[in-house]
């Protein structure tokens, strides 16, 4: 039987339920989707699941240029570029995966589109780590609370 004030966490251990975890490849969302939430971190969830947030598609064509440096960032927060885009209404379209690879799905400006190995926001690394350099470690940000 189940008694009032047993937390969720506490039911899921003593019924010894497995969460699967949901892969989001890539999902493309409206800006005032309600489906995404920022944390009090700065972290974004979709849907409940923790997830970066990034631009799916290049000015470019694959062959001009697909270097990570010179294509769009991958963001773990909401993060002052972010704010700034918004701020200049230059929202472009933006897409949530929670890959955990450092590889994401990416549309080139002549139609490849494929797994594309992108870089993490240097100012979501200062915003979040405190260290624009730090190289990110996936498996221990996703599964951070
Ligand atoms: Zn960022």
């Amino acid at each position: 039987m189940i008694s009032f004030g047993t937390t969720l966490k506490d039911l899921i251990e003593s019924y010894n339920i497995e969460i699967l975890e949901e892969l989001i490849d890539r999902i493309t969302i409206s800006q005032n989707s309600s489906d995404l939430r920022i944390m009090p971190d700065g972290t974004f969830e979709y849907k409940g699941v923790k997830v970066l947030y990034y631009i799916a598609k290049a000015f470019y064509t694959k062959k001009i240029g697909d270097a990570p440096s010179s294509l769009n960032k991958v963001h773990l927060v909401w993060c002052r570029t972010l704010e700034e885009q918004k701020a200049r209404g230059t929202f472009a379209q933006y897409s949530v995966t929670n890959r955990k690879n450092g590889t994401y799905h990416y549309e080139f400006n002549d139609g490849v589109v494929e797994h594309q190995k992108l870089l993490v926001c240097q100012n979501c690394l200062q915003q979040f780590y405190h260290d624009r350099h730090k190289p990110i470690d996936y498996e221990e940000f996703f599964n951070k609370d």
